[in-house]
């Protein structure tokens, strides 16, 4: 637990338990030991076909823990409400969650849910999510806030105005300036009055790689001159009332609370200023933001790591706006936040299995073999030699490196053979080990596609806890980097926490290696691809049950197939399979045609990921005749 610091990200969801295994403590309770669950038991019952109630589901696979979720939502809410009460503020606290950081339905559903009880709302950015926020919140509080993001057209502002009509709590926010003046015609064509919020681009910049869009020269939000221009047409439309809401997002993943404070500080001005100008004003919506500890460093200096615990960031927000609206006499206003990190990030685990390593120099020191060695090299072999008896180490190094380079150079023009290349390969390798310089990281081969599961990993080069579930009991006697399945040598994760570039790892035997990619629930499954064709992963949603460790798999849903991914890209995997099966009519037996078709057909119906030879059946590809 230590070597991977579990302790420093993973509390209080996650820790090691006394079979070396990752315990997931899913009510977030050190307390609660008998109700832990051993992670590795909960991916043998999904993965395993052939045990009592296994489900045979394909790698990668996520495993969902609602339980999780809901003491987030509950901890962001309860911090908030200490710090109200503490501060003796004057409003409350009224959070949403940003459908864009994982727009899974179960997710969604879950958060309306679990935050009903405190009227917890959601933003949406887009017509589809808007779409889906309206629908899920028509199960919910009615007083949740409906917040409506995003650069918008008729369609997106009309939409937003029918769901004010069916009594959803909702409020149209002006990204830019021209949304004003579509919401002012639409309402009074549709005789809806809405609520109209706009966002303000601060001065305050968050200066890490999550705030390259903050500040003034930040891609949204409206300048202070726009605001006043908004605030004009506003008032001459006689809707100067319908402005209710300010709000801003400097940024995902703020590092410090001093920020924090400053740009809270900076738009509690904005509000008091608005107020002065005669809008109706009730909710401050600070955005997003609340950063995650994925290394447990708790630094503040980094993209990966906040310098503040969840408390501290309710009060340095509550303390922000409550000092700028007291002072200047404005009643507080509601808080809103639209934390999606900070809400979905535990709330699931990727598990990938490792399905073999390589050497980094391809495995070269067992094709080693001196007699290879002979001819012109076998001067190079001795002088080699007589270092190393020497004890000249650092000369054995120097020479073998130089002899390889040497080597290359003639196996281009044709006078060293691939034996005698593969031969000094293996000499220098055996070298560096003998001289103490290590066995070269190697590359562990993993089941799963960088780009559709981890792609922040390639597109931000982010940094997320991956360890090892199992054999955490067992000292890893290996460094490795990940390389994926894809056919892109950017498909692989090289950089891990604690600013590594490899990970301590064990040798894949043959009982199955896993590996969990854990605090991904944000993002990850959202932006992911179809690189080459690899689709999401196979998901279980798992609750804890009744009885000591035992937990409940209440639903379980293979990621799509070959078909389902071929269909992505316009294929027809109906028609495909039919010509396929046609050509098998003309070119083999009658009986073996028929057997090839449903080989054929199984193939479009699994997932695009390798399967272990155990469950391939051979004998569906009768290529005999
Ligand atoms: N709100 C807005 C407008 C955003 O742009 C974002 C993310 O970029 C969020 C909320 C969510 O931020 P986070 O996931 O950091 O909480």
């Amino acid at each position: 637990a230590a070597l991977y610091n579990v302790d420093g990200w993973g509390g209080p969801y996650f820790s090691v338990n006394a079979a070396g295994n990752i315990s997931v403590r899913s009510h977030g309770s050190a307390t609660l030991s008998h109700q832990e669950i051993d992670l590795l038991k909960i991916v043998k019952k999904a993965s395993d076909p052939k045990s009592v109630g296994g489900l045979g589901l394909q790698f990668p696979l996520i495993v969902r823990f609602p339980d999780v979720l809901k003491n987030r939502l509950e901890c962001l809410q309860s911090a908030f409400d200490y710090a109200i009460q503490s501060e003796g503020y004057g409003s409350h606290y009224q959070g949403v969650y940003p459908v864009k950081c994982n727009q899974d339905r179960f997710v969604v559903e879950d958060i309306v849910k679990f935050g009903s009880p405190f009227r917890f709302g959601l933003e949406a950015g887009s017509k589809p999510e808007l779409l889906l926020a309206m629908s899920c919140l028509c199960k919910g509080n009615p007083d949740a806030l409906l917040i409506c993001n995003g650069f918008k057209d008729a369609e997106y502002i009309s939409l937003a105005l029918v769901a004010n009509k069916l009594a959803l709590n909702t409020v149209i926010v002006l990204e830019q300036e021209e949304e004003v003046d579509l919401i002012v015609e639409l309402s009074k064509k549709l005789c809806i009055k809405p609520v109209i919020g706009l966002r303000a681009k601060l001065r305050t910049k968050h200066s890490g790689h999550f705030g390259a869009t903050s500040g003034e020269k930040g891609k949204f939000g409206l300048t202070t001159a726009q605001i006043l221009r908004v605030v004009k047409k506003l008032d001459l439309a006689g809707m100067l009332d319908c402005l209710q809401l300010l709000h801003f997002h400097i940024g995902s993943q703020i590092p410090s609370t001093a920020l924090l404070a400053d740009g809270v500080g900076e738009a509690a001005q904005i509000y008091c200023e608005l107020v002065r100008l005669g809008a109706n004003m009730r909710v401050i919506d600070i955005g997003g933001g609340l950063g995650i500890d994925y290394d447990g460093s708790k630094s503040c200096d980094s993209d990966i790591s906040v310098g503040y615990s969840l408390d501290e960031y309710a009060a340095a927000v509550v303390r922000a706006v409550q000092c700028v609206c007291d002072r200047r006499s404005v009643k507080n206003p509601v808080i809103c936040s639209e934390s999606g990190r900070a809400i979905v990030s535990h709330q699931s685990v990727l598990v990938f299995e490792a399905v073999g390593t390589s050497s980094t120099v391809g495995g070269a020191s067992s094709a080693f073999s001196s007699p290879y060695l002979a001819g012109d090299l076998s001067e190079d072999y001795r002088f080699l030699s007589e270092a190393a008896f020497g004890g000249d180490y650092e000369r054995c190094l120097v020479y073998t490196e130089e002899l390889k380079e040497r080597c290359v150079e003639q196996f281009k023009q044709g006078t060293v053979c691939m034996e005698q290349l593969a031969a000094v390969d293996g000499l220098c390798e055996l070298v560096r080990k003998a001289v103490g310089v290590g066995e070269p990281v190697r590359r562990y081969h993993v089941n799963l596609s960088v780009f559709t599961s981890i792609p922040d990993a390639w597109g931000i080069e982010q940094v997320f806890p991956i360890i090892p579930i199992h054999r955490l009991d067992e000292k890893p006697s290996v460094r490795g980097i990940l390389s994926d399945l894809t056919c892109d040598s950017d498909g692989k994760i090289d950089k891990f926490i604690n600013g590594e570039s490899s990970l301590p790892l064990h040798e894949v035997d043959g009982g199955g290696y896993y590996l969990g990619m854990f605090l991904g629930g944000a993002y990850e499954e959202a932006l992911g691809g179809f690189h080459n064709l690899f689709g999401g992963p196979s998901v279980v949603r798992v609750s804890q049950s009744d009885g000591p460790h035992s937990f409940a798999v209440t639903r379980a849903v293979p990621g799509p197939s070959c078909g389902d991914v071929l269909r992505v890209m316009q294929h027809q995997p109906e028609l495909m399979f039919e010509t396929l099966k046609h050509r098998a009519y003309e070119y083999v037996s009658q009986d073996n045609a028929a057997v090839l078709a449903s080989g054929l057909a199984r193939t479009f119906d699994r997932m695009p990921y390798l399967v272990p030879l155990s469950s391939f059946e051979e004998a569906a590809f009768p290529v005999s005749d």
